[in-house]
């Protein structure tokens, strides 16, 4: 592989010790792997190739190559002609755009803070750096970046395991004129982790925006919407942790607040929305006692700010935590029956409230977002797919189920279109090739979301449909199911109290508990009917639903949505053309040149990148159907020149014969012409230039 040589984080060294593109490496295994990406990020080279693959080590700290000089050289370079980067991957997707008017994505995985959400950034960066446009563009440019601020205000968190933690997933498009102006963009957000509003993990923090307002709201707001410190609101102060480390609150609010601008929200629009943030603040501070099974508020005077806020009525807000209306079905007749919660239960549906508030607010502010970038021209598109990582915590519930199976899946489209289809291609052009082996997910994603046999998000279903209102024994029953129909599956097993995956990134155990309610995902249809009563319009609008206690129509599961919403991504991913980045955090102390090696390889080992390699190495790295090669390499020789009309077989062998091709180095296949490695190619393209 050829190298610049001319940059200045290459040291003379460091060409010797390490490969840029690890289809070079001398042997491969995970160990040489993890040497090679452990011996670049000591030189702060953080990018590495596997052929078109980036793989991407998170520094930790800031380096200096992402400039406007970066910007420039990496436009319209070939990525043998520059060090690897990241700028070189969203150059090929836009040039490739551009030239082939198709769509192109690029799929971004790795755990939690590997650096992710970073990389997209940078993406999104670049292209809206090298694309020109005038002032609606400029606009739609600003949309794109300012987008990121405000979701992530509202969407990300910090984790034990990543300050930034992105807490929803995201796709997002950027549609461009064939010119290759952005025009417009269109994001689809997954699956928000929104237990987050009420329960808090030990070292953790909520959504950004709650700290943001209690540390940047203005005196007015203040007073208006009683925004006290952190620890003065029960849901902020069950962690107790309230600052984070290189972050300012403060100032991310105004960020926030000139996001919301960006996007075309009014001033009093913005005002709603810090509303209904500060309402779920207090009403975490109302709390329950009980007598004789019965619920009741410990203090009516926390009642009064949150429903002020609201604009609903505090008697009624009070009462609708402490009871609740049940529909329940006796001879065919539909009967309403109000029921006395314990102090579990209205703590139960005290979360169901803010957290419903809270997922409805953001399910607006993306739509926001989309509306305020609205395209309806049909355009080609560049997408940028940064979804939560893969995760494993200590214990893990219907949350990490959801996440880590929507990378399960996210495994899965990589191994058919980099593992799978290279290998079939070369089996029905009739290419001499020994097959590679590799562990193929689908059988996971089978036992998470097969409809028959039935997987476990249908037998979860199933459960839920025929589950009591107060779901009691809906756990249990569930996971008395799973054992019967999923129990003799190699990935599955079952424990007391939960079961384990075994994924392609590891073994998960999760546990049972609130498996069912959290599928059945309905906030309560009393609840929103004292929603809809809101005296203020903006709040009203957020709870549209039609309530009809007599339709028989269920609503649909949070585990049936993120599986529609799963396979109609693999639908639009597998539209495009795909690219790909593998990133790879390379320690938990979160600090630069930290390297734990074991930590490293076992990323190594489940992104299949030993196999990636072994594939792209056997294989050939660049095949072109006889046509365009011809067209494209006449020019070498003067027996094909101007143009060769003979048997193509025979014109791509007088080519070669010419530039003293080594026969190793490519294959006829039957209608495309195969080349083994990069440099073959480069030395084809060098005769080419020379002409
Ligand atoms: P999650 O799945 O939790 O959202 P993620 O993969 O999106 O994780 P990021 O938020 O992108 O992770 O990265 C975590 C942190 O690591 C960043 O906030 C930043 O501090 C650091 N980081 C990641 N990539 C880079 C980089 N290229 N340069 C400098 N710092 C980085
Ligand atoms: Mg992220």
């Amino acid at each position: 592989m050829k190298d610049s040589g001319m940059y200045h984080w290459q040291s003379e060294g460091a060409k010797k010790s390490s490969v840029d593109d690890m289809v070079l490496l001398t042997k491969i295994t995970e160990a040489a792997i993890t040497d090679n990406l452990k011996r670049r990020l000591m030189e702060d080279k953080i990018y590495t190739y596997i052929g078109p693959v980036l793989v991407a080590v998170n520094p930790f700290k800031q380096l200096p190559y992402f400039g406007e000089r970066e910007v420039a050289m990496y436009q319209g370079a070939a990525q043998y002609e520059v060090p690897p980067h990241i700028y070189s991957l969203a150059d090929t997707m836009y040039r490739n755009m551009l030239i082939d008017s198709d769509s192109q994505c690029v799929i971004i995985s790795g755990e939690s803070g590997a650096g992710k959400t970073v990389s997209a950034k940078f993406i999104m960066n670049y292209i809206t750096r090298v694309s020109g446009g005038g002032q609606r563009v400029q606009q739609v440019k600003e949309i794109i970046l300012e987008s990121n601020p405000l979701l992530e205000s509202f969407g990300n968190a910090k984790t034990t395991r990543n300050n930034n933690s992105s807490r929803f997933g995201k796709y997002i498009e950027i549609q461009f004129s064939r010119g290759g102006e952005p025009l417009g963009g269109r994001i689809s957000n997954f699956l928000l982790e929104k237990s987050r509003v009420h329960s808090l993990n030990a070292g953790e923090r909520s959504f950004h925006i709650f700290y943001q307002i209690c540390a940047g709201a203005t005196a007015d707001m203040k007073s208006n919407l009683g925004i006290a410190s952190p620890d003065f609101y029960s849901y902020l102060l069950q962690s107790g942790v309230y600052k984070v480390d290189g972050t300012n609150d403060a100032h991310d609010f105004q960020e926030t607040l000139k996001a919301m601008t960006v996007m075309g929200i009014a001033e009093d629009t913005q005002m709603d929305i810090l509303r209904i943030v500060a309402a779920i603040l207090h009403m975490s501070n109302i709390s329950f006692n009980e007598e004789n099974n019965a619920s009741f508020i410990t203090d009516p005077g926390y009642l009064e700010f949150p429903a002020f806020l609201l604009g609903i009525d505090a008697q009624i807000l009070g009462q609708k935590l402490i009871s609740r209306v049940f529909d329940s079905k006796w001879g065919g007749k539909s009967e309403r029956v109000d029921v006395t919660l314990n102090t579990e239960q209205a703590q139960f549906t005290r979360d169901a409230w803010t957290k419903g508030l809270y997922s409805r607010l953001f399910d607006y502010i993306v739509e926001t977002v989309n509306k305020a970038m609205v395209t309806d021209a049909n355009l080609i598109s560049i997408g940028i797919l940064d979804i939560y990582g893969f995760e494993i915590f200590t214990k893990n519930g219907f949350e990490q189920f959801c996440i880590n199976y929507v990378n399960e899946k996210l495994q899965q489209i990589f191994i058919e279109l980099t593992m799978k289809s290279e290998q079939e291609e070369y089996k029905t052009e009739g290419i001499h090739w020994s097959p590679i082996t590799y562990f193929d997910n689908k059988i996971v994603c089978d036992l998470i979301e097969s409809k028959r046999p039935p997987g476990i998000m249908c037998i979860l279903d199933d459960t839920c449909a025929t589950m009591s209102a107060k779901s009691e024994g809906a756990d249990e029953d569930f996971h008395r199911k799973m054992e019967s129909q999923v129990g003799l599956n190699p990935h599955y097993q079952k424990f007391s109290n939960g079961f384990i995956i075994k994924h392609y990134a590891g073994n998960v155990s999760y546990h049972i508990e609130n498996f069912c309610e959290k599928n059945r995902d309905v906030l309560f249809a009393d609840i929103i009917e004292v929603m809809q009563t809101s005296n203020n319009e903006f709040i009203r609008s957020l709870f549209p639903d039609v309530i009809n206690a007599s339709t028989k129509s269920r609503p649909s599961t949070a585990g049936t949505k993120i599986r529609t919403q799963a396979n109609e991504l693999v639908t639009t991913l597998m539209q495009c053309v795909p690219h790909y980045i593998r990133c790879i955090k390379p320690n938990e102390t979160k600090k630069p040149h930290d390297w734990d090696d074991q930590m490293v390889k076992h990323q190594v080992e489940y992104l299949g990148l030993k196999e990636n390699i072994r594939v792209k190495r056997a294989g050939f790295a660049y095949r072109r159907p006889f046509q365009k090669f011809l067209q494209r390499y006449a020019i070498i020789t003067k027996e094909t020149w101007p143009s060769w009309s003979g048997n193509p077989t025979q014109g791509i062998h007088i080519i070669m014969k010419s530039v003293n091709m080594d026969p190793s180095q490519y294959q006829i296949g039957r209608s495309k012409v195969f080349i083994k490695d990069p440099e073959s190619l480069y030395m084809l393209e060098e005769c080419r230039e020379r002409k």
